[in-house]
């Protein structure tokens, strides 16, 4: 029986029947064509871009240097140097990310108890330079400050799932 009918679907090309009905039903479908880069598709507020390092609304900033996040990341991409403050704080003296190593998993982000590292929605960024893939601390804080509307609206809008 099973024979037979695989000789039909053979000698009939039901499957390339099929095929051809799927290709004519998306044909007369609406395309969606993105006119890339003036038109852009929504970004999730869990978009994996470059990283940022945010401060306090009194412009401290938030990292307080326990590396966890260093600890956490599987390419070993993040170095930490520490350095204690004469109140005694701790904070980072160096904090490099290479962002050629760096895989965007996000669990620095995750591992961060004071959210003070993040992944930001920036997707078009480029290197010219030897060396420029690694980012500092200064560049990250910077990168903070200017996409700071941005991330606060991506943290709000994940909270409830965090
Ligand atoms: S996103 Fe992942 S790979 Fe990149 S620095 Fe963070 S933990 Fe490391
Ligand atoms: S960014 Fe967060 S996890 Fe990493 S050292 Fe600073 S406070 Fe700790």
């Amino acid at each position: 029986m099973n024979k037979i009918k695989h000789l039909l679907q053979t000698f009939l090309l039901l499957e390339l029947v099929k095929g051809l009905a799927l290709t004519g039903r998306y044909f007369f479908k609406p395309k969606f064509t993105i006119q890339y880069p003036e038109e852009r598709t929504p970004m999730s507020p869990r978009f994996r871009g470059l990283h940022a390092q945010r401060r306090y609304s009194n412009g401290e900033e938030r990292c307080i240097a326990c590396k966890l996040c260093e600890a956490a990341c599987p390419a070993l991409a993040i170095t930490i140097d520490v350095t204690e403050r004469e109140d005694g704080s701790r904070r980072t003296e160096r904090y490099d990310i290479d962002l050629f190593k760096c895989i965007y998993c996000g669990f620095c982000e995750e591992a961060c108890p004071v959210d003070a590292i993040v992944l930001t929605e920036v997707c078009e960024y480029h290197f010219e330079e030897r060396g420029t893939n690694v980012i500092t601390k200064t560049e990250l804080l910077a990168l903070g400050e200017k996409h700071k509307t941005r991330i606060d609206l991506n943290q709000k809008a994940d909270a409830p799932y965090r």
